[in-house]
């Protein structure tokens, strides 16, 4: 099945487009600076270079409609028709308490992620404005919700509700949902494969670090527990981000600084996390530069995310009652083997112990790095959440043509 999937941002359009079957990306891109100026289309056919065109994107629809006339492009494009894009699987950040899994769109799915806008206002509106340009470019191809929260949804009332005034949650529907699910299961299952066992059996700590950070404890294939919570603030520290601080903190700041409500949000999400402590970038590769040059405060600002790692490895393994495999994804999560040795350290305990030699090894492929007689397995697995995205909505779509099985 030739899927594509479409990950729409407030001025972007990133796109991916699947042989689903094989899993083989026919051809990748997006459109940047929607509604802006300068705005390009990127292009990359598989085995070939990317190429970048400057065009005019008034709206997401046009953008749309830009990223189809690539895809059937006489030269550069991959297929004849439009007619022979199967499926269109769209990443959607928040659904909320009502999708436990993806979701063939309809008017009231549609209606369901308008509802979410509220717990999501910087990315359910562009996610709902991709859905929208899909269906007006390609009436009549089906189309698939992929959310961020779904896998999460698995959680318990003890793990996902917030010690507040209960009426709040029923008001507000204000509780933990957790994000980066499409990741965190993609990873765990392909944990379960690596290690040769079934996933319903195992219990699994998958650490999605990224610029955006989330840890999930993963118990017999379901999400029992994650670091994310009403939004994709809390938790470890990240790039930008503060995760979690005593929220007494918040009042405080708004009276000694003098900010009001968009100040102190802009404090916590943007200027806060490596960066914030640091002072120097939100890029752990500046920030191990900085700190083999001797900036105490790079250091710092690793060894606080590493050690929030490593503590929350810790407590999901005790809320799960074991554990019996770490998993590394994400960008830093890949990349990082300093990250990886320092947020593993002093967790022999739990049967937790890195191999340096293959830690500091090959890059971007999955890799076990578990010492030699360790008794739980620390792993390295690649994240593609695009290429998870693009198997649920051929799963989706088939379920929807043929109700039967
Ligand atoms: P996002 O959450 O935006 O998708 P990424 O998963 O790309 O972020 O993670 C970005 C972080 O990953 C940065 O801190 C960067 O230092 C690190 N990173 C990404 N790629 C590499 C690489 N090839 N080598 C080292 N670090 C990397």
């Amino acid at each position: 099945m030739k899927v594509l999937v479409i990950n729409a941002g407030s001025s972007s359009l990133k796109y991916q487009f699947f042989e689903s079957d094989t899993g083989e990306v026919l051809a990748k891109g997006g459109a940047e600076r929607i509604a802006l100026d300068d705005s390009t289309i990127t292009h990359t056919r598989l085995g070939e270079e990317k190429i970048s065109i400057d065009v005019d994107l008034p709206d997401h629809k046009e953008a749309m409609e830009q990223v189809l006339a690539m895809l059937t492009d006489p030269e550069h494009g991959v297929i004849h028709s439009m007619m022979e894009i199967d499926a269109v699987g769209h990443r959607v950040v928040h659904g909320g308490e009502k999708f436990s899994g993806s979701a063939l769109i309809t008017p009231s799915v549609k209606a369901a992620i308008r509802v979410c806008i509220p717990l999501a206002p910087l990315h359910n509106p562009p996610n709902l404005t991709g859905i929208e340009a899909c269906e007006a470019a390609m009436p009549g191809v089906p189309q698939v919700a992929v959310f961020d929260t779904a896998f999460h949804q698995t959680m318990k009332p003890k793990a996902y509700m917030y010690a507040l005034p209960y009426a709040l949650y029923e008001e507000f529907r204000i509780r933990r949902y957790g994000f980066h699910g499409t990741s965190h299961r993609y990873v765990a299952e392909r944990a379960a494969e690596m290690l040769g066992r079934p996933l319903e059996e195992l219990k699994i700590v998958t650490c999605h670090l990224g610029n955006g950070s989330s840890i999930a404890a993963v118990k017999n294939g379901k999400c029992m527990d994650t670091s994310m919570g009403l939004t994709p603030l809390a938790g470890i520290c990240m790039g930008t981000r503060c995760g979690d601080i005593d929220p007494a903190i918040v009042t405080f700041l708004m009276e000694k600084e003098g900010l009001d409500m968009k100040g102190i949000d802009a404090l916590m999400n943007k200027k806060s996390g490596v960066l914030g402590v640091s002072g120097v970038s939100s890029d752990f590769r500046d920030l191990e530069d900085a700190a083999a040059h001797g900036n105490d405060r790079a250091r710092l600002a690793m060894d606080i995310f590493c050690y929030q790692c490593r503590k929350y490895i810790g407590a999901y393994a005790a809320a799960m009652g074991g554990v019996d495999a770490v998993v590394f994804t994400a960008g830093i999560g890949e990349n990082n083997s300093n990250v990886r040795r320092d947020s593993i350290r002093g967790l022999e305990f739990l049967g937790l112990a890195i191999d340096d030699s293959a830690n500091d090894g090959l890059r971007g492929v999955a890799m076990d790095l578990s010492a030699p007689g360790s008794t739980a397995k620390v792993l390295i697995i690649p994240t593609n959440e695009e290429l998870a995205i693009a198997r649920e909505t051929q799963k989706i779509v088939s379920v929807a043509a043929n109700p039967e099985g």
